[in-house]
């Protein structure tokens, strides 16, 4: 379609934020080195080196725990819990100052569309830290039993697709119960945690009650095996996850695991389709489908499937894959190196197992990690593009007939994440959300989050929840669900 506008950049300028050559370990409030090999962070967009990171040995992660420790018997632990809730109230506060600088750092390093960090990741943040700031000093009165008590010092291991709000996940609802933290963040996007703990300086917050160890997976597993750890909260693939577990058994910690998913988007024929083409787009395409509640099945009724991919097809047409500034962009870089091999090795057996591959004509940017948008049409249950998690921009496309066809085939998975149901009736949503394993349903609508809400897994998606009332029980002792 020819129209009378021209396409014109709207780059978002850097100069807000400052990256320095290089960055240590934040342990009981100073920057530190790390005695392990120092790492490099790039920018998935163009491949640019931003800077060096230190690595946290097991050694720095014992200096870690042990700051932590310190920090929660003099000081975190015992404070009234209406003073702690200042302390995040502040810190809520700073985020929302400095969101702008939080959100072009974190579309540098993780490769998002700075739409998508600025309207999404950077608010919920803060709005994670507002939220559990309210519940500090209300705990005895959450209903969650009579003198709820901290665990102690939690262990926490993030990864890289929302970097930041996965550590507000993780961070402030340990603060407002009392704990204090040692995180983790993920190595391919460690800058913003990095910023956090600027912020955390800012902020005052008393040394020791946050402490951030950068490095690869064998630190977050130092993080996660500390014999002083109290609880472990863990978010990141459903095979690291299985091996956590396992080294968390038999131990007294207390073990939280967000883990994948492939949740099932399912249009029945009384949907408005226009807006559940909208959904459709937003449940996949949403973080370049790095989203472990991302619609990635799209379910729809037989006899309106042409329609539907015809009007789908048509609006992928126009969607804008580039320069993750550029506030025009809606898909910006994949992560990382691996993770496009990954998406590209998964994509080609979606074809080469029988299923139809469609791409839109789009141009990619020759430099840095890319994948259009990409739809699979004429997918069977047992293809692994309809049973693995892609974690990329990569839909497949099933049919049913029935409402119970479409709850079976929605359930024949191995995780149990989130769920969509895109129909007119309500009576219809009510009974098919019943019938869904999933621990998050969306009723036309997908990928919303908010922070009173809890979210987590059934099956190998995980357990506990985070978020919410119910996610306080899983940092106290003695709580009732
Ligand atoms: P991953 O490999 O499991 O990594 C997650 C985090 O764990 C990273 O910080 C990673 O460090 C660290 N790690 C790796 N091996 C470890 C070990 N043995 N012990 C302790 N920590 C270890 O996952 P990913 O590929 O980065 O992330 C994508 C996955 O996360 C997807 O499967 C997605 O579904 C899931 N996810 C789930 C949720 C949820 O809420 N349920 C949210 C986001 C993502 P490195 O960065 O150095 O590898
Ligand atoms: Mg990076």
């Amino acid at each position: 379609m020819s129209s009378p506008f021209q396409y014109a950049p709207a780059p978002e300028s850097r100069s807000i934020v400052d990256i320095a050559p290089s960055y240590g370990l934040f342990i009981d409030g100073e920057f530190v080195d790390g005695t392990g090999e120092p790492f490099k962070t790039v920018n998935p967009a163009t491949e640019e080196v931003l800077t060096e990171i230190s690595a946290g040995s097991a050694a720095d992660v014992d200096r870690a725990v042990a700051a932590a420790r310190r920090a929660f018997t003099r000081v975190w632990g015992p404070m009234r819990p209406a003073d702690r809730g200042k302390y995040l109230f502040r810190i809520a506060r700073i985020l929302q100052e400095r969101a702008r600088e939080f959100a072009v750092l974190e579309s540098l390093d993780n490769g998002k569309p700075i739409r998508e960090s600025r309207d999404v990741d950077i608010p919920l943040a803060a709005a994670h830290f507002f939220y559990h700031a309210g519940w500090a000093d209300k705990l005895d009165f959450a209903g969650l039993g009579a003198n709820p008590r901290p665990l102690g010092v939690a262990g926490q291991v993030i990864p890289w697709n929302f970097p930041m709000l996965m550590l507000a996940w993780k961070v402030a609802p340990a603060l407002a119960t009392g704990n204090t933290v040692v995180l983790k963040p993920a190595e391919t996007t460690p800058l913003t945690a990095l910023l956090f703990a600027e912020v955390c300086r800012q902020a005052d917050l008393p040394p020791g009650v946050v402490n951030i160890v950068t490095g690869a997976g064998e630190t977050g597993r130092a993080v996660v095996e500390h014999g002083d750890v109290d609880k472990v909260a863990f978010t990141g693939s459903t095979e690291v996850g299985r091996s956590i577990a396992r080294a968390v058994a038999g131990t007294r910690k207390s073990l939280t695991l967000e883990l994948g998913g492939k949740a099932a988007n399912i249009v029945f024929d009384d949907a408005p389709i226009d807006q559940a083409v909208e959904g459709i787009v937003q449940g996949i395409f949403f973080n370049q489908g790095h989203v472990c509640c991302a619609g990635s099945r799209l379910l729809v009724q037989e006899n309106i499937h042409d329609e539907v991919i015809a009007s789908l097809q048509r609006r992928i047409g126009t969607l804008r894959v580039g320069d993750p500034l550029d506030k025009n962009t809606d898909i910006g870089a994949i992560n990382s190196h691996l993770q496009l091999e990954r998406i590209r090795e998964l994509a080609d057996a979606g074809e080469a197992e029988g299923a139809h591959r469609w791409q839109p004509a789009c141009e990619l940017p020759d430099r840095g990690y890319w994948f259009p948008p990409t739809v699979f049409t004429d997918v069977s249950p047992a293809h692994r593009i309809a049973r693995e998690e892609v974690f990329g921009p990569v839909l497949s496309v099933l049919t049913f007939r029935t409402p119970d066809e479409a709850v079976a085939k929605a359930n024949n998975t191995t995780f149990g994440l989130s769920a969509g149901i895109w129909t007119e009736k309500g009576s219809r949503i009510l009974k098919i959300a019943n019938q869904l394993r999933a621990g998050v349903v969306w009723a036309n609508t997908f990928n919303k989050f908010d922070p009173t809400s809890p979210f987590g897994g059934y099956k190998q998606s995980g357990y506990g929840r985070e978020g919410g009332r119910h996610g306080l029980t899983g940092y106290l002792k003695g709580a009732a669900q």
